[in-house]
């Protein structure tokens, strides 16, 4: 598998992986194919995932500029079409009480007004006719443990104190008969206004949007050089080279080694593991009163998330391999079904139907960046959301076109500062490692 710490390309015109996303979702619309002939261009985008999509959508419509996105493979071949489709009001890793601690009350309510404007901008961009087998609203952050329950009671006061949230807490009794009859679940926190959705559609649908509005998709289109020639940005595709006066990097986790130095060493790419098992039976889903379509993440370092899906199966995600030589061993796989089946002991026959993995993009600190990636400002980019992208990468998308049209950007520490370096940036994995070790002592025993 594609390895952005090792590879300088995702490749060209690669199929998608053979996710249940892919087999469930139709046929792909229609968009602009390889670029085949050299363009002079105001903006290009690179990477059609939702910040690149949403960037080009708000471009046209709310600055008339039409811009050039440039796909290396096909739209949202990277992780906009693979993830879990959970849509969270949030990104990045870092808990509002740290924000607060940090940097004060202020800044925190900027931040959860950021994250709200982009749930709702993806709810108002649904509705606008996207089809994304939309499920039924709410989120249950499960405590993996009773020691956890008091950390949720913390988080549900600050919520409801600061920001009038709509949350609720929920013992294990309530958690058992309300939703589903979760062995590892000790209670909950439920958050009324997520939703689960098809990923691949959504993007698919933001694709319609953006192209509607006048923007151009060339997939099978990587970036493979990149110079400039004063201040013109000229990306070299395999056919064509592109001038543009400004270019948004929106590549987020898939971004090949030493494609642009104002990002590198900035991210770490990790690998998300999902598996999707086979449709339960009505006795399988009895058996564990899997009554809810919410999606639910539990509270470990090492985070485990499922949802029941339109047709009765179960999409179950967590960490996977480190490198991307060993994405394809089934063991992480099989991994996932063990721990599924911790939760849900009645369902020991139970196999999995589909399994794939993609690279999530961390952040040193822990929360995204959108940021200049050269001393001008031609070249803009917005990364690191941590696993939890769904819905920011749309409000990031947003920001990044008005930034390319020299607005400015709300004074958080999202919009202000280049995502950190990572020290010592070769040994990332080692200490990808090593977290991986002190997460699993954590989730045990801490
Ligand atoms: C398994 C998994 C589960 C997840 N689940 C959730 C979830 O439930 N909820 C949530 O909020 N977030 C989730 N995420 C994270 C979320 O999917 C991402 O944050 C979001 O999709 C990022 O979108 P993006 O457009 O920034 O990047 P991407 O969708 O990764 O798009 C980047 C694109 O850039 C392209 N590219 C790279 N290099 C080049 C080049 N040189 N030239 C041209 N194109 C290039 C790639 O091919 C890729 O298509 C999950 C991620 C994974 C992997």
């Amino acid at each position: 598998m594609y390895d952005p710490l090792h590879d300088r390309s995702p490749g060209q015109g690669e199929p998608y992986p053979d996710s249940y996303w892919a087999a469930h979702s139709g046929a792909a619309p229609a968009d602009d194919g390889v670029l085949t002939q050299g363009l002079d261009v105001d903006v290009a985008i690179v990477g059609a995932g939702y910040t690149g999509l949403s960037a080009a959508y708000h471009l046209a419509t709310e600055h008339g500029v039409k811009a050039l996105v440039l796909e290396a493979n096909q739209t949202a071949w990277g992780c906009s079409g693979r993830n879990a489709g959970f849509v969270l009001k949030s990104s990045g890793r870092k808990p509002y009480a740290q924000m607060q601690k940090q940097w004060g009350e202020a800044v925190m309510r900027g931040v959860y007004h950021e994250f709200q404007s982009g749930l709702d901008r993806v709810r108002q961009l649904i509705s606008l006719g996207i089809d994304c087998d939309q499920q039924e609203p709410g989120y249950l952050r499960m405590a993996h443990k009773a020691s956890m329950v008091p950390t949720l009671e913390a988080q549900a006061r600050l919520l409801e104190k600061t920001f009038g949230a709509e949350v609720e807490l929920l013992s294990r009794s309530d958690v058992h008969q309300r939703y589903v009859a979760d062995e590892q679940s000790f209670g909950a926190l439920r958050f009324a206004d997520a939703f689960g959705v098809n990923p691949l559609k959504l993007a698919w649908g933001y694709q319609r949007l953006a192209r509607g509005a006048g923007a151009k998709v060339h997939t099978a289109s990587p970036v493979l050089q990149w110079q400039t020639d004063g201040r013109m940005q000229l990306l070299q595709t395999p056919q064509a080279q592109v001038r543009a006066r400004k270019v948004i990097l929106a590549t987020n986790g898939y971004t090949p080694k030493q494609l642009h130095p104002g990002v590198q060493a900035r991210t770490l790419p990790v690998l998300s593991q999902i598996i999707v098992t086979e449709p339960l039976s009505a006795e399988q889903l009895a058996a564990c009163n899997l009554l809810t379509s919410q999606v639910v993440m539990d509270t470990r370092a090492l985070k485990y998330y499922y949802r029941k899906l339109p047709d009765n199966r179960i999409l179950f995600g967590g960490r996977g391999a480190i490198t991307g030589s060993d994405a394809e061993n089934p063991y992480y796989a099989q991994r996932l079904l063990e721990v599924l089946k911790l939760s849900f002991p009645a369902l020991r026959t139970l196999k999995y139907d589909y399994q794939w993995s993609g690279w999530i993009c961390m952040a040193l600190d822990d929360i995204p960046h959108l940021y200049q990636a050269d001393a001008h400002g031609d070249v803009v980019y917005s990364m690191g959301y941590c696993g939890s992208g769904l819905s920011f990468s749309v409000q990031a998308g947003k920001r990044l076109a008005d930034k390319v049209m020299g607005l400015p950007q709300p004074d958080l520490p999202l919009y202000q500062s280049a995502l950190p370096k990572f020290p010592l940036a070769p040994l990332r994995r080692v200490g990808q490692w090593g977290y991986f070790h002190y997460g699993k002592l954590k989730d045990q025993w801490w």
